[in-house]
């Protein structure tokens, strides 16, 4: 069993995160439109027809703006939960498949996923928590003011994580939002500063965790030499891999339960 995942790109114009395994191709959010999409998918030989599913991690356009046509388009199934899907217009019974917090989800027959609410923005946001069969999990989660108990401890041993790290406190700080949008981004509700999602990692990562993706950068309020150098500077003692996804992708891809071997002769 083995499951690779790959950032078709992050940040605040557009997210999409591709799920592979053996036997499906399942989506986490589709946040660019129908076409940019289908090139996406293309640059890594992925045929949009074959992707089984698309899950919605909320309602907000950089999430969800590609959805509708695209599972129109290549008979891909839709899921979120009640509240994204109501945000979303969708029907509840015949479009859209409705998952609750805390349950573990089967999406395809391969893969399965747990959603993990998240405080953010007037949005019933959640984070998955991916299994594809071996004892390995990983975990893509963006778009949260603060991390909760319950996250930590959904994340603690991932072998993969995928965690926004979404500005640079003093950039936003003296940057060019005005004051009430500065707030919102750095309250409850907003996002997870670079140092939030150091100091974050640095309470969970162990041997266990393999790599980590830094995403869902600002463009404005953040820099990716920033988030990368406060993660390291925070988090001692660990080797794994840590990479940053940028809003241009898909640009690489880590796998969980394949030995490097494997990996090259795919
Ligand atoms: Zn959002
Ligand atoms: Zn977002």
């Amino acid at each position: 069993m083995s499951l690779e995942i790959t950032h078709l790109g992050s940040g605040s114009r557009g997210n999409a995160t591709l799920l592979q395994t053996e036997e499906s191709k399942v989506l986490i959010d589709c946040g660019f439109s129908g076409r940019q999409m289908e090139r996406r998918l293309a640059r890594i030989g992925v045929d949009p027809s074959t992707v089984d599913a698309i899950l919605i991690s909320h309602h907000h356009s950089d999430h969800a703006q590609g959805a509708d046509i695209f599972s129109r388009r290549h008979g891909a199934k839709l899921l979120a939960n009640f509240t994204t899907c109501a945000n979303l217009g969708f029907d509840p019974v015949n479009r859209c498949r409705i998952f609750e917090a805390l349950e573990r989800v089967q999406v395809t027959a391969d893969l399965s996923v747990l959603p993990v609410p998240v405080p953010h923005d007037g949005a019933d946001n959640v984070g998955f928590i991916v299994h594809s069969g071996s004892s390995e999990r990983a975990a893509v989660v963006t778009d949260l003011g603060e991390p909760t108990d319950e996250l930590i401890h959904h994340l603690r041993g991932c072998a993969h994580i995928s965690i926004e790290s979404n500005y640079d406190a003093k950039r936003l700080a003296l940057g060019p939002y005005p004051p009430s949008l500065k707030s919102r981004i750095s309250g409850r509700g907003g996002h997870l500063s670079n140092q939030q999602t150091a100091e974050l990692l640095a309470e969970i990562l162990t041997s266990q965790t393999k790599s980590v993706v830094l995403c869902h950068l600002s463009s404005k309020n953040n820099a990716p030499h920033l988030a990368e150098s406060e993660t390291l500077f925070r988090v001692e003692n660990w080797d794994g891999d840590l990479r940053i996804s940028t809003q241009e992708g898909p640009e690489f891809s880590h796998w969980l339960g394949q030995t490097e071997a494997e990996i090259l002769t795919r």
